[in-house]
This record gives C-alpha cells, sequence and structure tokens, in this order.
C-alpha cells in the first residue's frame, strides 16, 4: 500500500531531507585523498547527533545475511555499488566514493547519496558521474501527479543507456516516510506508463545506480558490500522527494 503523506508529514519530512542534504554538504567537503571512510563515517555520526537525527542506517538489519550494518553511512568505492561499510581504506587520487545517508528526525526519514571524485579522475569516470545524477534529475523530473511510476523508471534507464552505461537491477529506490523504506518500489529500468499513477503527497526515494560496464553486481563475503561483476566503476545518486500538486518536490537538496 502506498502511503500518501498529509502536509504536516511533508512538514516534517522536510526537516528529515534537509539534516540529510547538509550531512552529506559536510562529508563532499572532507573528501580528499587520504582520508579515511571510517573518519567520514565518525563527522556523518557527529553531525547528525548535533541535529537530533537518528543515522538510520547504523544497525540495520541485513535482508541477505546475519549481520546488521556496521556504519552510519554507506560508502562505496570505485567498483562498490552500494552498501560499502566504512573502515580503514583511505581514499586515494582517482577514487570515486559514492556516499549514501539516511535519519530519522521526528519520526520521519529521509536518505540520499552522492558520488564524488577524489581529486582529479578519468573523463570516462568524470562522465559516468555526472550522467548518474542526471539520470536522477531526469526522472524526478517525472515525478508528477497523473504520471505513472514507469515513466521515472524508463526516464532513468534510457537516459543513462543512451550514454553508453547500465542500470543495476538488483538493488531499487524505494518509497519513504516514517520508515526509511515503504512502498512502492522505484526501479531505475522498465517500460513507460506502468505501474502505480503517480499522486499528490507520494513520497519517494528514487536512486539510480549505474555501471561503467554491464550492469550485474554481486554482494561480497562481508554480507553487505555490492560490487560489478566486471570490476568495473559505478555510480550512486539519491534523493528523497514529495509529489506536490504542481510537482515534484526534492527534500534532500540544500
Ligand atoms: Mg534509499
Amino acid at each position: 500500500m502506498i502511503n500518501l503523506k498529509s502536509p504536516g508529514e511533508i512538514d516534517k519530512m522536510r526537516v528529515a531531507g534537509r539534516v540529510v542534504a547538509e550531512v552529506l554538504n559536510i562529508l563532499q567537503d572532507q573528501i580528499r585523498p587520504g582520508i579515511s571512510t571510517g573518519k567520514l563515517n565518525a563527522i556523518a555520526e557527529e553531525e547528525a547527533n548535533k541535529r537530533n537525527a537518528l543515522a538510520v542506517f547504523k544497525n540495520y538489519p541485513n535482508p541477505r545475511g546475519s549481520r546488521p550494518f556496521p556504519g552510519a553511512i554507506c560508502a562505496s568505492v570505485n567498483e562498490e555499488v552500494v552498501h560499502g561499510i566504512p573502515g580503514i581504506r583511505l581514499l586515494q587520487e582517482g577514487d570515486i566514493i559514492s556516499i549514501d545517508f539516511g535519519v530519522i528526525v521526528d519520526g520521519f526519514a529521509g536518505d540520499a547519496a552522492i558520488t564524488v571524485a577524489v581529486g582529479e579522475v578519468e573523463p570516462q569516470i568524470k562522465k559516468l558521474i555526472r550522467v548518474t545524477e542526471e539520470a536522477l534529475m531526469k526522472g524526478i523530473e517525472q515525478a508528477r501527479v497523473g504520471n505513472r511510476l514507469g515513466n521515472i523508471s524508463h526516464t532513468i534507464q534510457t537516459y543513462a543507456e543512451s550514454a553508453g552505461f547500465s542500470i543495476v537491477r538488483d538493488f531499487v529506490g524505494h518509497g519513504i516516510g516514517r520508515k526509511m523504506h515503504e512502498d512502492p518500489p522505484v526501479p531505475n529500468y522498465g517500460k513507460p506508463d506502468r505501474g502505480p499513477t503517480l499522486q499528490a503527497g507520494m513520497a519517494l526515494a528514487i536512486e539510480p545506480m549505474v555501471n561503467l560496464g554491464a550492469y550485474g553486481v554481486y554482494t561480497k563475503g562481508d554480507e553487505w558490500t555490492v560490487v560489478t561483476k566486471d570490476g568495473k566503476h559505478s555510480a550512486h545518486f539519491e534523493h528523497s522527494i514529495v509529489i506536490g500538486e504542481q510537482g515534484p518536490e526534492i527534500l534532500t537538496l540544500l
């Protein structure tokens, strides 16, 4: 069942979304060669605490294993797609890092992700990052009353594929509200004019994961880190949005 949000609930989601945007902005400024993913995680936890926000990925139960997620952020480097575990790894010049961060504030969730180049990266990798963010924004433009969910999915897929990249199938976006993950699932691929009809008050986390090579991925032995099968780079951008009568409102944008 898709849960429509009331104006009061949307106000609370704006607060949660703003916290996510602020923390990601702080992390983005810290990304440089030599910083560890664990240090970025510590900064995220501290900044969430300052804002009375619960970093909700921490201790998130594992649907495919037994080990809850140990970090406040997902930190996925290069061929890591999503759910990378922050730790002692030091970022190096030429890496890319995707950071996914979610909070609950006053009973409502916000969720967003960015991919950032560490220093100078190859032109093709730079293009991958740019196209992934553009695909997200093109998808968000489709989040309008009367459109179908498949219009979001199809727009993201065609945009990323027309740039020569591929869309991850095994992980998708989601509804968001009192919980981080609600109905409906929001795939980043599929046919237009299919799926639920979009209504005012729907809140969605839209999050394309785009691969430089083929779309296949697998989960490593740590039960969390998802990597590309071909070892090529992957990028990830996400915003939480709410659909209004006049169009989509991005909740996780400063
Ligand atoms: Mg999400």
